[in-house]
């Protein structure tokens, strides 16, 4: 196989995607800002060019700038990692039309599952199961009421184009409709370029379930699911594989819903169904698919030993899936946790600065995939998230057990981490029990957020 790689994106992912390259023997070409010429993947790829100023909008999310970096330095093809632009379907068309090869699905495979309101749509013709709320967009008060009348209060007002937890709100009463619904349709414009909103019931007490595929075209399989339920503000935290809460024929319904949904727009690349999974009744209900390759990607190769950046890069260039559902076969038990410089005792709030010493944890089952080296300056322009620590082991107890050892041996001195937050949910008896829903978290917080103080040094 042969082509020449470039990475829109930053961060870990970037670092992350050049891994699966170099192990392609692919070459690899890292575009990045002013604000990013010292980061480790620029270090670690075979060219790099600057694409513009710190701010995303003039370098990460400018499509003619990054299409000249391919063209001036010979790339085949570019891999958008997550984030920025990609689950944007006219730059995947972009990149198609400049003669390159895009690393996802096509632009009409994300128009169809990228868009909420289309994904819902696409779930019903398939026949999977979605939660109650309006059909297509709502953009008034006058189309928002019926739909009420049938799901009932509490609804949530979601953005079609919303992601990483953000453009939802939620109404519990007709007062709050009325309030929310012209405010979120003109905040999701700003934020989205898009003010399209639908309603969804609230779904009480659920658990965040998704399923990662893979499709090359033709064929699509499933690597089981991820349990994402532990967020803050609608934004994971702490993820597992599998989930803890499905029953066996629960888990292979689900996994088969996913496949079914993915098979109607030919699938290519890798992807996740994301579902909200009521423990109770054993309902699941479709919420979104992201198009692309998630954060947590790395538990679900953990437990089913499939290197899913590799294998998307190898369907994206034309080859077939290597492998069939019979083959895919779950392991053990992982979990990830969000390493962010965010201060939890602070309200979270981002704190960049210089990497002072670092001390990365090892030994068995331990998996370190982020951004950082000693000395480094972690700019305040990105997201925060600075990296991921993961861990398998052959059951959650002792995953568990072994994410605690390892936060104990993870150092990272210069800026406050989210280290302390995982410390202490690894403890928590909840935790344990996997007694948790997508609420907890939060609930958590109001009275062991002040205890978190951060581990900084100088
Ligand atoms: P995952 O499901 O992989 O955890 P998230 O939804 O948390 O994905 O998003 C991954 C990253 O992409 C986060 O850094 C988030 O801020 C960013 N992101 C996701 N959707 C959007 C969007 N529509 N616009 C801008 N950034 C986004
Ligand atoms: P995003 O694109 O921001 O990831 P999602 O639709 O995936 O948006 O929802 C993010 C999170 O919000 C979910 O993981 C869940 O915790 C919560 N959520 C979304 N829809 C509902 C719902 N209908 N009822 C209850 N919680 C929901
Ligand atoms: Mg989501």
């Amino acid at each position: 196989m042969s082509a020449k790689l470039l990475i829109a994106n930053r961060g870990e992912i970037a670092v992350r995607i050049i891994r699966a390259a170099k192990e392609l023997g692919l070459e690899t070409v890292q575009v990045y800002s002013k604000a990013d010429a010292d980061m480790l993947a620029v270090q670690l790829a075979d060219e790099a060019v600057e694409i513009g100023p710190a701010q995303a909008t003039k370098s990460y999310l400018k499509v003619g700038t990054i299409l000249e970096a391919a063209k001036s330095t010979g790339a085949t093809a570019v891999h958008p990692g997550y984030g920025f632009l990609a689950e944007n379907a006219g730059f995947a068309d972009a990149v198609e039309a400049a003669g390159l090869i895009w690393i996802g699905p096509s632009g009409n495979a994300i128009r169809l599952m990228g868009d909420k309101v289309a994904a819902r749509s696409a779930a019903h013709a398939v026949g999977v199961p979605t939660v109650p709320g309006s059909e297509g967009h709502v953009k008034t008060l006058a189309e928002a009421r019926p739909v009420v009348e049938q799901t009932g209060y509490p609804v949530m007002i979601k953005a079609a184009a919303g992601g990483g937890g953000r453009g939802i709100r939620i109404a519990r009463d007709e007062a709050e409709l009325e309030r929310l619904v012209p405010q979120a349709s003109q905040e999701a414009a700003a934020a989205f370029g898009d003010g399209g909103l639908y309603l969804e019931k609230l779904i009480e007490k659920a658990r965040h379930v998704e399923v990662q595929i893979l499709g090359d075209g033709e064929h699509v399989i499933h690597l089981f699911e991820r349990e994402c339920s532990l967020q803050r503000r609608r934004q994971k935290v702490w993820e597992e594989a599998p989930s803890i809460a499905l029953r066996q024929e629960t888990r292979e319904a689900l996994c088969r819903s996913a496949v079914a949904l993915a098979k109607a727009v030919n699938y290519k690349g890798a992807g996740t169904l994301e579902y909200l999974y009521d423990d109770i009744t054993h309902d699941f209900y479709f919420i979104e698919m992201n198009t692309r390759i998630q954060v947590e990607h790395p538990i679900t190769e953990m437990v089913t030993g499939i290197d899913l950046v590799r294998e998307q890069i190898r369907v994206c260039l034309g080859e077939k899936l290597r492998f069939s559902q019979d083959d895919i076969r779950l392991r053990g038990h992982s979990i990830e946790v969000r390493l962010n410089a965010e201060d939890p005792a602070k309200g979270f709030m981002p704190q960049p600065g210089t990497i002072g010493r670092l001390r990365v944890p090892g030994g068995p089952g331990v998996r370190f995939d982020s951004m950082l080296y000693s000395g480094y300056t972690v700019p305040p322009f990105y997201d925060s998230l600075l990296g991921k620590l993961i861990v398998w082991d052959e059951d959650r107890p002792s995953a568990i057990n072994r994410l605690a050892r390892a936060l104990g041996e993870l150092v990272i001195e210069g800026l406050p981490t989210t280290r302390e937050l995982h410390l202490a949910l690894a403890a928590d008896p909840d935790v344990r029990a996997g007694r948790f829903d997508t609420t907890w978290l939060e609930r958590w917080l109001e009275h062991n957020a002040d205890e978190l103080g951060g581990q900084v040094g100088h």
